[in-house]
């Protein structure tokens, strides 16, 4: 057992406790990601067996495939997953929800060619996935522009 790793929300309604360890970030500038963000969507990929959420948690239907989950009462972004198909089975929850990010790096930035002409993430280490490489290996997506 790895140790455990406590995060909430901004209003404190919604805890969340981790069995670490936590792994590493990974940011998504799909359309709908950044939408929903409000800038880029971020999120810590671990095992749903492993979380454990109390609160409020309200979720939305994003796409046939996707889901996202927030707090009811004060709007924090808790997390992003599939709830079924290939990559069911994880919760991509919200870094902010974890004093400095859960100490995780960010690794992975996948649409990273989809980035607003405004911005994009300056993260040297991360592993950069273009759109159509990301669509490649994950043929499921490619049935819309992201999910
Ligand atoms: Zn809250
Ligand atoms: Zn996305």
């Amino acid at each position: 057992m790895g140790e455990v790793i406590k995060g909430h929300c901004l209003c404190g309604a919604v805890t969340v406790e981790v069995t670490g360890p936590l792994g590493e970030i990974s940011a998504c500038h799909c359309e709908m990601c950044t939408r929903w963000s409000g800038s880029v969507q971020m999120g810590i990929e671990v095992p749903q067996e492993r979380v454990t959420l109390d609160g409020p948690v309200k979720t939305h239907r994003s796409s046939s495939i996707g889901e996202r989950a927030w707090c009811d009462t004060c709007g924090t972004a808790v997390w992003f997953r599939y709830p079924d198909g290939p990559d069911a089975g994880y919760f991509e929850l919200a870094p902010g929800l974890f004093d400095n990010a859960g100490d995780a790096r960010l690794g992975r930035v996948v649409y990273a060619d989809r980035h607003p002409d405004a911005f994009s993430i300056a993260a040297p280490d991360a592993v950069r996935v273009s759109k159509q490489d990301y669509e490649k290996t994950h043929p499921h997506l490619s049935e819309g522009t992201n999910t």
